[in-house]
């Protein structure tokens, strides 16, 4: 039986889809319209932040949120090198000279110590990614005096304690993306912030610099979230606490059905709710792993086998006099395992029989 890595399907929802976007199509209004504005109220509820402001996509997310919280040409703004690339891209697009700083292998994510160890009196942001579906110690950053952007792309629905991902940081950025947690059905974004002022640049950057499409006061950006997709997340945000529930179910049977023996597993944040985005190990031979894996027609992948600070386009900014050694490591060792809201307890053992079977 052949398990993909997305085991995640909107089949049961295609028509409620359907309707949601005729309805849109009848309302001739596209752009910052009713469903996004609804859909804002709605979302920063679900997170209880005070405000959402729906943008394009994730990566525009970032930079405007970054230029929303003071970001200017030439501050150094602090990420991980284990990311998705973009949450580097977003703050050089920003104008921010980005300086890497280490993870916590067993986490994934940065900590205290690893962002402490980048900081210079140039630091001014730290972006924590809540990577994977864990959640960064956020409280703990915001300590070190610098606002910290929380890059929730991959943790839509996790809690720290009793608070949502995205509603730690200063500011927090979500994506849309259709295979993250809360999918919509082409890209899509949003900037979270309990900041009035953060919150009112924020809308304005994403409506080129202006109010009111009259005065331009930034040189901003044109990044909506559009009408159609605003109507598809209002139909999915009620459904993604029993998505993550199914999530953390597959988890536990990865755990129950014995992968710890073959595989590292991943480790929350003490006190957080993993929402499971991807489920992701570490092995000391993680390609053999996944070629085991694929002969029997399981589908793994490493993500971020060659991480930003070694990037082409983004190694310039590789700290010449500090290693990243969490980094290079989990770079080196992870593996993604198939994970999804409709993961069956027989696919979860049989890929833990797929693991066990190649004796590496
Ligand atoms: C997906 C993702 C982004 C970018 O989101 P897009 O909507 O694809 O632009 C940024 N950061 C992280 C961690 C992501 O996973």
């Amino acid at each position: 039986m052949a398990v993909p890595l997305f085991a995640t399907s909107l089949d049961a929802y295609k028509p409620r889809l359907a309707e949601a976007l005729a309805e849109v199509v009848d309302g001739g209004r596209y752009i910052l319209g009713p469903q996004v504005e609804a859909f804002e109220q709605e979302f920063a509820r679900y997170l209880g932040a005070r405000h959402c402001v729906g943008v394009g996509n994730g990566t525009d997310a970032i930079t405007i949120a970054l230029r929303a919280l003071g970001v200017r040409p030439g501050d150094e703004v602090i990420c991980p090198s284990f990311t998705f690339y973009a949450t580097v891209e977003a703050a050089v697009n920003a104008g921010a000279t980005p300086v890497y700083c280490d993870i916590d292998p067993q986490t994934f994510c940065v900590t205290p110590d690893t962002v402490r160890a980048a900081m210079t009196p140039h630091t001014k942001a730290i972006v924590a990614v809540d990577l994977f579906g864990n959640v960064a110690p956020i409280a703990e950053l915001r300590e070190l005096g610098v606002p910290v952007l929380e890059d929730s792309a991959q943790a839509a629905g996790a809690r720290l304690g009793q608070r949502r991902a995205g509603a730690l940081g200063d500011a927090a950025t979500f994506s849309f993306f259709p295979a993250k947690n809360l999918p919509c059905l082409g890209d899509g974004g949003a900037v979270i912030t309990d900041d009035d002022a953060v919150a009112k640049l924020a809308r304005r950057l994403r409506l080129h610099g202006s109010d009111d499409k009259q005065t331009f006061v930034e040189v901003g950006y044109n990044s909506r979230l559009d009408e159609l997709q605003a109507a598809v997340l209002r139909i999915l945000l009620p459904e993604l606490d029993a998505w993550n529930e199914a999530r953390r179910g597959a988890a536990a049977a990865y755990m129950r059905h014995g992968l710890g023996e073959y595989a590292e597993l991943p480790e929350p944040t003490p006190g957080a709710e993993h929402v499971y985005h991807l489920y992701v190990v570490r092995h000391r031979r993680a390609d053999d792993l996944r070629d085991v894996l694929s002969s029997r027609g399981i589908e793994a992948r490493a993500y971020y086998r060659v991480p930003t600070h070694r990037q082409p386009a983004t190694a310039v900014y590789a700290p010449p006099d500090r290693e990243l050694p969490g980094t290079d490591e989990v770079a080196r060792t992870h593996l993604a395992l198939p994970m999804g809201t409709q993961l069956s307890d027989d696919s979860v053992r049989e890929v833990v029989e797929a693991c066990a079977s190649g004796s590496i």
